[in-house]
Formats: structure tokens, sequence, C-alpha cells
């Protein structure tokens, strides 16, 4: 995958301000202000591991099942 715009566990868009190159570098992507569970980063694989954000959607979807256990 070498599409930094796209979530590397979902395919899809990850929203991430920092892969856009017309965004203004001052600005703050989402993703500054989460923290990624280790569990979750552990399900990329590894060719795609810092090649592109994870989407909020797969973050929340961790979240969730980390207080359901
Ligand atoms: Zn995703």
């Amino acid at each position: 995958m070498d599409d930094a715009t796209k979530c590397v566990i979902c395919g899809r868009d990850n929203d991430c301000a920092l892969a856009d190159p017309e965004t203004p570098a001052e600005t703050e992507c989402w993703c500054v202000r989460e923290t990624f569970p280790a569990e979750l980063i552990a399900r990329v694989p590894d060719a795609d591991l810092g090649q592109a954000c994870i989407c909020r959607r797969c973050l929340r979807e961790s979240e969730a099942k980390s207080q359901q256990s």
C-alpha cells in the first residue's frame, strides 16, 4: 500500500491531515491527539507500518473492544 490517505487496516480514508500535501504544516491532525493502542498497531502489516495512518473508525472499534474485556 503506498497511499498515505488510506487506513492501513481497513483501506478507507483515514482523514489524516498530515498525509495531504495541500495541508499547511502547522495543521494538527486528529491522530496527534489520539492514543493508538499496541494491539491495534499490531494488526497493521509490517510492510505498511509507518506508511499511513490508522483511521478513526478502526481506533474507535479497538477502544470499544478493550472496554468490553
Ligand atoms: Zn481503518
